[in-house]
């Protein structure tokens, strides 16, 4: 199924309304299918069970931006180490079948995603030309997504829980930058450490850093709830 070709075919990359099983079959295509179909399967389980996932999903369908997964999610091979990315042209996040393996891994990529198209939504974020734009959704997702969650058990004990959270969001925002954007080491550190404290303590939509996966499912079920207060009014 060599989707990315039919893409630019088509036009599929900005508007796309793939069809999986209407592709025809070719002993490359099937070959690549594995890859592809292992990488469908990981995100329907992520979209179906993960809380940050669910989560985010609810919050941009309330928003006006419901998302749809053959639409809006690609999986694609990618070049290096990428795991994932957002395409703002398309509104279409591309996820790296070639880099993604696990089950966890697949769940953060999505989250961390998701974060761009929850901001891409609500904002009309100049991804390309505001480089505070970009560091902001960057620190979000890195803060939001779990990144800097899973080494939270060893590091703790080298810094302390919040310290080390701070620095690998700060960290971790700063690499996504500088990964897409040609700008030096010291502009993207002064543009990062600008906005960190206001884009740092934005936790939209999750109402609080989810540390963990146990966070993320009360944060979710505080969200689908937030309307019972207002329904009685
Ligand atoms: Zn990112």
């Amino acid at each position: 199924m060599d989707q990315t070709k039919q893409e630019e075919e088509y036009g599929y990359d900005l508007f796309p309304e793939r069809k999986p099983g209407e592709h025809k079959k070719t002993s490359i295509a099937e070959s690549l299918f594995t890859f592809n179909h292992k990488c469908q399967v990981m995100l329907q389980f992520a979209v179906e069970t993960s809380p940050y996932a669910k989560l985010l999903l609810s919050a941009m369908k309330s928003s006006g931006c419901k998302v749809f997964k053959d639409r809006h999610f690609s999986c694609e091979d990618c070049d290096g180490t990428v795991s994932g990315g957002f395409d703002a042209a398309s509104s279409q996040i591309v996820l790296c079948q070639n880099n993604i393996h696990q089950q966890s891994h697949m769940n953060r990529v999505v989250t961390h995603e998701l974060i761009h198209a929850f901001d891409h939504c609500r904002a009309h974020v100049d991804w390309f030309n505001n480089f505070r734009h970009l560091a902001c959704s960057e620190i979000r997702a890195a803060n939001l997504s779990g990144d800097c969650s899973f080494t939270n058990e060893v590091a703790r004990f080298n810094f302390g829980l919040k310290r080390h959270h701070q620095e690998c969001v700060r960290g971790r925002a700063l690499r996504s930058i500088l990964a897409v954007r040609k700008i030096s080491r010291a502009e993207a550190e002064k543009i990062v450490d600008e906005v960190f404290d206001s884009c740092f303590n934005d936790h939209a939509p999750f109402g609080r850093i989810p540390h963990s996966k146990r966070d993320a499912k009360f944060a979710y079920r505080d969200y689908m709830n937030r309307d019972r207060y207002y329904a009685n009014l």
